[in-house]
C-alpha cells in the first residue's frame, strides 16, 4: 500500500509544495467529505506538485481514512450534468459522428446518465454508462436505465467486454490511481480505440489568478493536472494524444455563481437572469487519445 506521496503519472515522489492546506487537520477532511455535495467549501488540503508531469497531488490521495469516508460522495446536481453533456457533446460530436453507429461506448462515472442519453439520441445503442453513486442512477431516466450500470471501473464489467470509444469526463481527478485506470481503459479498447477526456486545468490563467480561491481545490481532488500534465499521464499508460484543447462550459448563471466565494452577493441577482444559459471559458481542457 502507497505511503508515501508520488505523482501519479510518473510515479517519482520528488515533489514540492503547491498550495498549502487551510484545514486544521486532516480529520477535518473527514467530517467535510461527508457533506462533500456542497460547492465550494472552500477547504483544501495540502497540494504537491511533479515538476516533471506538472501535475498537482492532493496529501488526501494517500490518506486511507479519508478515503474510507469518501466512497459514494461524488455527484453534481442532474441539472447542471445535463447542462455539462450538452456541452461535451458540443465538443465532441464530430470526432463520434466520425464513427460507426455499431460502435460500442463506455462511459466511466456517467452520473444520471446524460451524455449516455445524448448518444442514445445519435443512434448509438452499444453505449453502458458505469457509475459508482447508487443516487446518482436513481435519477438516471427509465430510457437510459438499461444502459447504466451501478459499479466502478473496470471491476463492473465482464472479462470480454470491450469498446471502440471510452468517456470519462471530470473524473480522473477523483480517481485514487490514475494512471492505472488509464492503462485498463487502454486494454479495453478496440484497435483502433478512443478516449475521450474533460479536467479541469490547475495551471489555466483563470485558475492561476483565483489561486487558493479556485473551487478546484477542495479535498475531492486526488489530483489536479495542467495541459501538460494530462498529456503526460495519457502517454504514460500508452495512449497517443491526437487532440487537446481548452473547452467553454454552458450553464445557468446561477451555477456560476454558486462557484464565486461565499463573500459575493448571489441574491442580489435577480432568479430570472440566474435561470440564462451563460456559456465560460473556466479553465477546463479536453483531450482525445487514440490507440493504434
Ligand atoms: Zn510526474
Amino acid at each position: 500500500m502507497t505511503t508515501v506521496l508520488v505523482c501519479p503519472s510518473c510515479k517519482r515522489h520528488q515533489l514540492s509544495l503547491h498550495l498549502k492546506s487551510n484545514l486544521d487537520s486532516l480529520q477535518e477532511a473527514n467530517e467535510l467529505s461527508f457533506s462533500s455535495r456542497k460547492r465550494n467549501e472552500g477547504r483544501f488540503p495540502n497540494f504537491f506538485q511533479c515538476s516533471l508531469c506538472e501535475i498537482a497531488v492532493s496529501e488526501l490521495s494517500i490518506s486511507q481514512s479519508f478515503i474510507a469516508q469518501y466512497e459514494d460522495a461524488l455527484y453534481s446536481s442532474p441539472k447542471e450534468e445535463a447542462m455539462a453533456a450538452n456541452s461535451y457533446w458540443r465538443l465532441f460530436k464530430s470526432d463520434i459522428a466520425a464513427l460507426s453507429s455499431k460502435s460500442s461506448f463506455l462511459e466511466i462515472g456517467c452520473g444520471a446518465g446524460f451524455f449516455i442519453h445524448k448518444l442514445l439520441k445519435h443512434n448509438f445503442l452499444h453505449v453502458l454508462g458505469l457509475e459508482p453513486s447508487s443516487d446518482a442512477l436513481r435519477s438516471a431516466s427509465a430510457e437510459v436505465q438499461p444502459y447504466v450500470r451501478h459499479g466502478n471501473f473496470p471491476e463492473s464489467l465482464g472479462d470480454k467486454e470491450s469498446f471502440d470509444a471510452v468517456f470519462i469526463f471530470q473524473t480522473l481527478e477523483h480517481l485514487r490511481n490514475p494512471r492505472e485506470v488509464l492503462e485498463d481503459v487502454y486494454s479495453r479498447l478496440k484497435s483502433p480505440g478512443f478516449l475521450f477526456v474533460v479536467a479541469h486545468d490547475y495551471l489555466s490563467w483563470q485558475n492561476q489568478m483565483l489561486g487558493e480561491k479556485s473551487p478546484i481545490y477542495d479535498i475531492q481532488h486526488f489530483q489536479l493536472f495542467s495541459q501538460k500534465g494530462l498529456k503526460a499521464i495519457h502517454e504514460a499508460a500508452g495512449f497517443a494524444v491526437i487532440k487537446q484543447g481548452r473547452i467553454w462550459n454552458t450553464y445557468p448563471l446561477s451555477y456560476w455563481l454558486s462557484l464565486l466565494p461565499s463573500q459575493f452577493p448571489k441574491s442580489s441577482v435577480p432568479k430570472l437572469i440566474q435561470k440564462l444559459p451563460i456559456s465560460l471559458s473556466v479553465g477546463n481542457q479536453y483531450l482525445v487519445a487514440k490507440k493504434s
